[in-house]
């Protein structure tokens, strides 16, 4: 990908190089035109390298007021994502297996609104609920 932006730019400087010497205000506008380009694949492209989420500390807030709510017994697999300038993610939230499914739905809903609240960069956070078992059970 950044190969590929590099021989364009290169062949596109120099393309337009030979212009700019005959006309400079066409040279000109072209060469804007060319960073313009540029400026907006580079702003792209570095978007989605920075997709994975660099933010410890948001991940081990999460993590607290997971835990703080009553009958989370753990809380794992926590992930975010950059959106723009925003994080979306996902969590695993484990409660009591026996747990009514309107009961472990209104943590479920606790959690995601206490950490939206929290952190105004989050717009989404889903929680996915999963029945406390012994790890000789699976
Ligand atoms: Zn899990």
């Amino acid at each position: 990908m950044l190969t590929s932006v590099t021989a364009f730019l290169g062949i596109a400087f120099s393309k337009y190089f030979n212009i700019a010497q005959t006309d400079s205000i066409a040279g000109t506008i072209i060469v804007f035109f060319v960073f313009t380009v540029a400026y907006s694949i580079i702003k792209e492209s570095s978007l989605v390298l920075m997709d994975a989420c660099q933010c410890t500390e948001i991940l081990s807030d999460i993590e607290n007021i997971a835990k703080g709510v009553r009958h989370v017994k753990e809380v794992h697999n926590i992930r975010m994502r950059k959106l723009g300038s925003y994080l979306m993610g996902d969590m695993h939230v484990v409660v009591d297996g026996d747990m009514p499914v309107r009961e472990a739905d209104q943590i479920a809903t606790q959690i995601e609104e206490q950490v939206k609240h929290e952190f105004d960069e989050i717009t989404e956070i889903k929680v996915r609920i999963e029945p406390h078992e012994p790890p000789n059970k699976e």
